[in-house]
């Protein structure tokens, strides 16, 4: 349904979009949104009128296939298509056609700081015209009252309601999500969080988004709770939604029997699986411990689950020096006998992809690229494709985009696919 307001806007509500999150140089909408469009910019709301992204349509915009997304915790995100759009550009570094560019300190290798642009920044100028000019049109009569409804879901959302809404996010979950697995970039991000355990194994040095907590996995009766509160933060908006992260930091470490626990009770109270959709997706962190310590057969329970799962485990390196200096504390060995058992459960489970993540950096040895290399090079199982690699830039790296050629040089002679990991909160 299209209708038009005062000051030129054009309203549609409602549209559906894509049944699922696909992989296009010019964004595709996935799920049920609204949109208004001026002149100059196309905003697009969430079913409960939350503002979601922004997309510049005047000649200042730096690209038409670029905008700004905005996070469940409350951050904006600015998508690039960067300086290259041939297949060696972000597409060959991500697996994406765009690199998200956050507004907080990251890994990225690449730093775009779009607080500084004023083309981009412009938009948000434009985000607050189009409140006032909602709240001076809201209260005409001669509205549809669709629109009018409209209108008023996307006036109760105004930044401070947004602002609180992603602390009520935080407080039901027990804290912010510091990091999501890099495969959620399957679904661009857009997961529901359950915590089911706290804390991580091994506490390491170099790692930025650890907490000071032990390991400590949640009871039951808290992750049913939470879950029912999700639902109803979600509201609404629930439908858009496909793809759940079990967190926190190690959640394979909680066993199988809370992980099936909570993707079942999850699954049917977030009302996942719809028919017109593909499989949902979850997505959860492991550790080398966890990956050992769970029994084969235990995956069949996972793979048995009605979900297509991601569990993503951090190896960092297979060199001992690098990572006594990293500060994990494992041996190669250890990480050895994890890589081959991510291997064989890929080869195994048709619902079950392991993932594993590797450090780069300039601060490292050359003996860690060349154990890596070999690593990746020297693989013979190769399940269909499975198998990611993703390389993290350690986040205090100076010249991040000078280890590019490192990147291309580990990924041209792996047998596994490559992409740099770009560590995102929620
Ligand atoms: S890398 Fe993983 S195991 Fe190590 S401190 Fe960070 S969260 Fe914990």
């Amino acid at each position: 349904m299209v209708f038009s307001l005062p000051s030129h806007l054009a309203v549609s509500i409602e549209k559906q979009g894509t049944g699922k999150i696909t992989k296009k140089r010019f964004p595709r909408q996935h799920g049920k949104h609204s949109e208004i469009r001026t002149s100059e910019y196309e905003f697009r709301f969430n079913l409960n009128g939350e503002i979601k992204f922004i997309r510049g349509l005047n000649t200042n915009w730096p690209h038409p296939s670029e905008q700004l997304k905005r996070t469940d915790g409350n951050d904006w995100v600015h998508y690039t298509v960067g300086d290259d759009s041939s297949e060696n550009g972000i597409i060959s570094w991500m697996g994406d056609y765009y690199l998200p560019c956050l507004p907080y300190p990251s890994n990225s290798i690449w730093d775009v700081n779009y607080l500084s642009n004023p083309n981009i920044m412009n938009a948000f100028s434009a985000w607050s015209q189009l409140y006032a000019n909602l709240y001076g049109g809201a209260q005409k009569n001669s509205l549809p009252s669709k629109a009018k409804d409209l209108i008023g879901l996307i006036l109760n959302n105004d930044d401070g309601m947004l602002y609180d809404r992603s602390k009520k996010l935080s407080e039901i979950t027990g804290g912010r999500v510091s990091v999501l697995p890099p495969d959620t970039r399957h679904v661009d991000y857009e997961i529901i969080p359950v915590i089911i355990a706290d804390g991580c194994l091994y506490h390491c040095k170099f790692c930025c988004v650890k907490s000071a907590k032990r390991f400590q996995a949640r009871s039951r009766t808290e992750i049913r709770e939470q879950i029912r509160r999700l639902k109803e933060f979600y509201g609404r908006n629930l439908e858009n939604y496909n793809a759940l992260f079990l967190g926190n930091h190690d959640a394979l470490e909680a066993g199988d029997e809370l992980v099936c626990f909570a993707a079942l009770e999850a699954f049917e109270t977030f009302g996942f699986g719809g028919p017109l959709v593909r499989a949902p997706r979850l997505f959860l962190f492991g550790s080398v411990g966890s990956l050992l310590k769970m029994e084969h057969h235990l995956f069949e329970k996972i793979n048995q689950l009605p979900f297509y799962t991601y569990i993503n485990i951090g190896f960092e390196s297979v060199d001992v020096s690098t990572l006594a200096f990293i500060g994990k504390p494992l041996d190669e060995l250890r990480i050895c006998e994890a890589f081959r058992k991510m291997l064989e459960i890929n080869a195994t489970y048709t619902n079950i992809e392991i993932t594993c993540n590797f450090l780069i950096g300039e601060q490292l040895s050359p003996e860690h690229y060349q154990s890596l290399t070999k690593l990746l090079q020297d693989v013979l199982c190769l399940p269909n494709g499975k198998g990611t690699v993703y390389l993290s830039p350690l986040k205090n790296s100076p010249k991040k985009r000078e280890l590019l050629p490192q990147f291309y040089e580990i990924k041209n002679k792996s047998k596994l696919p490559v992409y740099i990991y770009l560590i995102q909160r929620l």
